[in-house]
């Protein structure tokens, strides 16, 4: 990786790549999993990728935290190295022509007025001059024919799109998706102010967000509507002070009565000294929406470079057939994504339950299913379960309960839940390197999945497996009752009309009955291991 402080070390490498496309990933640094996922979309669609970290002085106002501003720059170094980044250009204030004192009298490139009248820019005067005004230095100085920012910086994105429009620079701008956790906080360098207490007040941002959102999903499009409801969560945050929350119209940015077909509902606002933004796209249009998932991954969180696409195994089986113990751990072995797909349809069962509505209403079912913003995050050990949020609240407990597991098959039957969990369960596998658990995984999810593994066990040994795990958690159901319960549920799963619960036809299949847990998960890792050796991917087991 070419480390660059200077313009002239810059334009030598420029020159050695002519001919490659060039992508450029603009930051001010202290990286964080929002940028990787800049960087990775950058090395997926240029053959070089260039991250220039500058903390630009002409962007900040004179009583903002320039000075405070995180500087990470080692830390920064070695993830863009992990990352498989080409080269960093890291300059100086003074290399840029950039330092404060040099504001007066400077070039700059000033953004149309109709771009400025709402969200940041009335609050932070001289700002988007700067950035515009930095940004088009570094695309003449890198000269890429692609240059990625994220979506949270919505009003930065839609007037850097119109300079490039209007400047007639040949360079495409892509924006990126917002990077959360998963109780829904937007990644940002500015977090790392926040103390524990601030981080929990800063949620209500999203929340906030969030709740607009719903309020427009469930049919009201007026400003009015959902300014309120999102005005009614952040009453629940009395620290967090509002700087604006506005709706706009996400390519003017002028403010809406109401969304036609999209709108960006956005806002800033104080926790303690920190000044945090965020927004949601309000769009009819699918693709174009900021999806209403996210889902942590093994690899994003070691910040490491993708490795090679590894086979996915698909785990099936009916009820109690000990398929989520078995395929945390496996996932653990190898090392792989672990996508417990059981637990989304007990989510929306739950949410389902908690707003009464019909389980027999297919209609609503799927519109709560589209609607609802689901989170899963691996257990922190190999026999943890899989945690997962609805809606940034934390429901991993509450999923289990007897209603739930009693009324999930029903829901699970809907089509339009389905159609909807289904989508986001292959985008989670898409890349491969994951074992996904279900009923439908091999026979519909992914039916190209590498390796197919159907569990399967007798009635009687399911139900005296799961009336132990009950017993050590202190819940008393008779073996006789779990045995019904199980036999319902099976026939449910089996039954229904779409993607049924069934073996793929090339599935191998595992009767449990007489074999331990380590056995199974012994059997599965080494037919991994065999596919592994016959395809040439290199293992990454522990
Ligand atoms: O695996 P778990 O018991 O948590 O699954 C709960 C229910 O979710 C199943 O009984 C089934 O009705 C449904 N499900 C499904 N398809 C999947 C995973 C689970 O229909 N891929």
């Amino acid at each position: 990786m070419h480390w660059l402080h200077t313009v002239a070390a810059l334009r030598e490498q420029v020159a050695a790549w002519r001919g490659s496309t060039v992508g450029l990933v603009p930051t001010m640094g202290s990286l964080h999993k929002g940028h990787l996922s800049l960087i990775r979309r950058c090395r997926q669609e240029c053959d070089i990728t260039v991250v220039s970290i500058f903390v630009n002085p002409l962007q900040f106002g004179p009583s903002e935290d320039l000075e405070r501003y995180p500087r990470t720059l080692e830390a920064d170094r070695a993830l863009c190295e992990a990352a498989g980044v080409d080269a960093v250009f890291a300059p100086t204030a003074e290399e840029m022509g950039a330092e404060q004192s040099s504001a007066a009298d400077r070039t700059w490139v000033i953004p149309p007025d109709s771009l400025l009248q709402t969200l940041c820019a009335p609050h932070r005067p001289g700002h988007f001059r700067g950035v515009a005004t930095i940004v088009l230095q570094l695309f003449h100085l890198v000269q890429p024919q692609r240059a990625y920012f994220g979506q949270k910086d919505a009003q930065q994105l839609v007037i850097l799109q119109r300079m490039v429009q209007d400047l007639q620079l040949p360079i495409t701008i892509v924006p990126c998706p917002t990077v959360r956790d998963p109780d829904g906080l937007a990644f940002s360098s500015r977090n790392q102010y926040l103390s524990a207490a601030e981080r929990q007040e800063a949620l209500g941002l999203y929340r906030a967000l969030r709740r607009g959102y719903d309020h427009w999903r469930s049919g009201d499009p007026s400003a009015a509507g959902i300014l309120a409801a999102a005005q009614a969560e952040l009453s629940r945050y009395p620290h967090l002070q509002l700087q604006y929350l506005e709706l706009v119209h996400p390519q003017t940015l002028q403010p809406l009565q109401k969304v036609d077909d999209k709108g960006l509902l956005a806002i800033a606002a104080y926790v303690g000294q920190t000044r945090l933004i965020d927004n949601l796209l309000l769009a009819v249009t699918p693709a174009e929406e900021t999806p209403p998932f996210a889902t942590t991954h093994p690899r994003e969180l070691s910040g490491t470079s993708a490795p090679p696409r590894r086979p996915l195994i698909a785990i099936d089986g009916p009820a109690g057939a000990g398929k989520s113990t078995v395929a945390r751990a496996v996932a653990a072995q190898l090392q792989l994504l672990y996508l417990d797909t059981g637990a989304m349809y007990r989510a929306i069962t739950w949410l389902a339950l908690q707003r009464g509505i019909p389980l027999d209403d297919a209609e609503q079912l799927t519109q709560l299913a589209a609607q609802t913003q689901l989170s899963l995050k691996s257990g922190d050990s190999a026999v943890e379960p899989t945690r997962i949020w609805a809606n940034g609240e934390e429901i991993t407990q509450a999923i289990r309960s007897p209603e739930v597991t009693h009324w999930v098959s029903q829901v699970a039957a809907v089509p339009g839940v389905r159609q909807e969990l289904v989508k986001r369960q292959r985008s989670i596998g898409r890349d491969g390197g994951a074992v996904l658990e279900g009923r439908d995984i091999g026979t519909y999810v992914f039916p190209d999945a590498e390796l197919k593994v159907f569990l399967t066990a007798s009635v009687e040994e399911r139900a005296q497996r799961r009336h132990n795990q009950l017993r050590a958690q202190g819940q008393q159901v008779t073996l006789e009752e779990l045995e019904v319960q199980i036999q319902q549920r099976d026939r449910r799963d089996s039954e229904r009309s779409i993607s049924p619960l069934r073996p793929a036809p090339d599935a191998i299949l595992i009767d449990t009955d007489h074999l331990s847990q380590t056995e199974v998960q012994d059997k599965i890792v080494s037919l991994y291991r065999q596919l592994l050796a016959r395809s040439g991917t290199p293992c990454f087991d522990q």
